[in-house]
């Protein structure tokens, strides 16, 4: 029990900046953590997670050390990626289009931009952002993880991404709104990673998600593997906006997790537009470049 004096010690030293947001969604892989827990110290460790996010923080750091959140290596702090994950990633910058968010070979020096995909077949939604591409090495690792609930966690890290990411979009933003599943999927899954990543986002940037704005109305297949239009096919009447009233007139962004050929974020973005929306932008953890 002597490492309790030390974690009250480590509460001195941690300062509550933004990073410390990531340290609140960590503490919930209590669980799955692997540690020299005795059963005492998880139990206290857990307490501390629920009665304050500092003392919390402090308490994980000694009883689970901080691990990368793709390989679990040891590395400096909660919700970081150790280098070699890192590299892994393929972060979208800019320059990118305008309306696709899809990444530039090279820097034009012209902004606004618009790539011949964008202009030869245009999305319904008005502009779209990612983080980084599905394609490379531990994001669709991340994405997978997410989706299926068993890590939860994840979702501050990669909401915290998403916020700088579309930062632009954001500021602009009226109303956030996670991409709904269909309701059996849900009771099936337990989890929406479209409304948790919402939920990260709309605390980063004082904005509001609303869950309730898009309804799925019809139950949908999976898209993988299927053509782009029958991609299109599968999602079309899948959605619907329950009340008008609550996106009429509002610039939203639409979020969601993945953006593969963007047939379930285009058919989302039409009932908005339908029901009155001023603008729909779309806000995703990854998206496809190059085959959507
Ligand atoms: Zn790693």
């Amino acid at each position: 029990m002597r490492l309790l004096p030390q974690a009250r010690d480590l509460v001195v030293k941690t300062s509550s900046t933004p990073e410390n947001l990531t340290y609140a969604g960590v503490m919930t892989d209590v669980s799955s953590a692997t540690g020299p827990a005795t059963p005492l110290l998880r139990e206290w460790a857990t307490h501390a997670w629920k009665h304050g996010g500092a003392l919390a923080s402090a308490a994980l750091d000694v009883v689970f050390p901080p691990s990368c959140l793709v390989c679990r290596t040891a590395v400096a702090a909660h919700g970081a990626l150790c280098p070699a994950c890192w590299r892994g990633i393929g972060f979208i910058e800019k320059p990118y289009c305008e309306r696709l968010g899809t990444p530039f070979a090279y820097d034009l020096g012209v902004p606004g931009l618009q790539s011949p995909e964008a202009i030869a077949n245009p999305p319904v939604y008005h502009r779209a952002r990612a983080v980084a591409r599905f394609e490379d090495g531990p994001v669709r690792d991340l994405v997978h993880r997410l989706k299926y609930g068993d890590r939860m966690e994840l979702a501050k890290p990669l909401g915290r991404w998403m916020a700088r990411a579309g930062a632009e979009l954001l500021a602009e933003a009226d109303l956030l709104v996670p991409v709904p599943l269909h309701r059996h999927r849900l009771m099936w899954r337990q989890f929406n990673q479209a409304h948790a990543l919402a939920q990260v986002v709309a605390h980063l940037s004082g904005k509001t998600a609303d869950p309730f704005a898009l309804k799925r109305i019809k139950p949908t297949r999976p898209q993988v593997g299927l053509s782009r239009a029958r991609r299109a096919e599968n999602v079309q009447g899948a959605f619907a906006v329950p009340e008008a009233a609550a996106v009429a007139g509002r610039k939203i962004v639409l979020i969601d997790d993945v953006l593969t050929s963007g047939a379930t974020l285009n058919a989302a973005a039409r009932v908005l537009l339908r029901a009155g929306a001023a603008r729909v932008d779309v806000l995703v953890f990854a998206r496809v470049v190059g085959a959507a």
